[in-house]
């Protein structure tokens, strides 16, 4: 925006050029999906996403993390789901709270492992970010953090993965008008590929 007002002002004609373009980039929907380098336990939201797996009864990576830090509480509310329908299917979500996390919910949700790209692994990934979105919606959050599903241990090439997660979300934020969405990267390599995939 400062960036946006010195041209403004450097150009005077180019004012209505930079509005014109502000107000495509918010048509988009771009304002509301943001990028953020660091740990997901720590992001104030109403609902963070976990990389799970199909058994809901934690793992490493991200999955790890999360359940260290919410505590106990996450790992309840799995085995009830568990007792229910017996875990989570890949590109599915479930909801549990959140524990002593400051985010409200933990949706977990079941990336596919990258075998190649036979085996519909984008159409899986792509599920996940959408069912994670639409769990976010019937618990009526308003923000919500994702991590880079499925580009740690399983093995989802980054660039593919960046660009499936920006195109699904802002196809979703072209219905849902109030989530604000956070892509939290954890390593350089996924952040400096976002960064890119939000600049296009
Ligand atoms: P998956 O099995 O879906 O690949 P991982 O947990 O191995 O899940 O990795 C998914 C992504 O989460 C990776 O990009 C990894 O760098 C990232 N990650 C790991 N720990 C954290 C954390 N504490 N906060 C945010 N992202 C994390």
């Amino acid at each position: 925006i400062n960036l946006c007002i010195f041209v403004c002002l450097a150009y005077g004609d180019g004012f209505f050029l930079e509005v014109y373009f502000d107000e495509i980039y918010n048509e988009k929907n771009m304002d509301r999906i943001k990028i953020f380098k660091g740990d997901i336990t720590k992001i104030e939201v109403d609902a963070i996403v976990n990389a799970a797996n199909t058994s809901l009864l934690g793992g490493g990576g991200v999955d790890g993390a999360i359940h260290r830090a919410g505590g106990i509480k996450i790992l309840e509310g799995c085995k009830k789901i568990i007792a229910e329908q017996g875990g989570c299917e890949v590109g599915e979500a479930v909801v549990t709270t959140a524990g002593q996390l400051p985010a409200k919910f933990v949706i977990h949700t079941v990336g596919p492992i990258w075998y190649g790209g036979n085996d519909d692994e984008k159409v899986k990934l792509k599920n996940c970010y959408t069912n994670s979105l639409l769990r976010a919606k019937e618990f009526n959050c308003k923000s919500i953090a994702f991590p880079n599903i499925s580009t740690g241990i399983y093995c989802f090439p980054k660039d593919l993965a960046a660009k499936i997660s920006v195109e699904t979300i802002k196809n979703h934020l072209k219905e849902d008008t109030e989530i604000e969405v956070i892509l939290v990267c954890y390593d350089d390599e996924n952040y400096q590929i976002l960064k890119k995939e939000m600049e296009n």
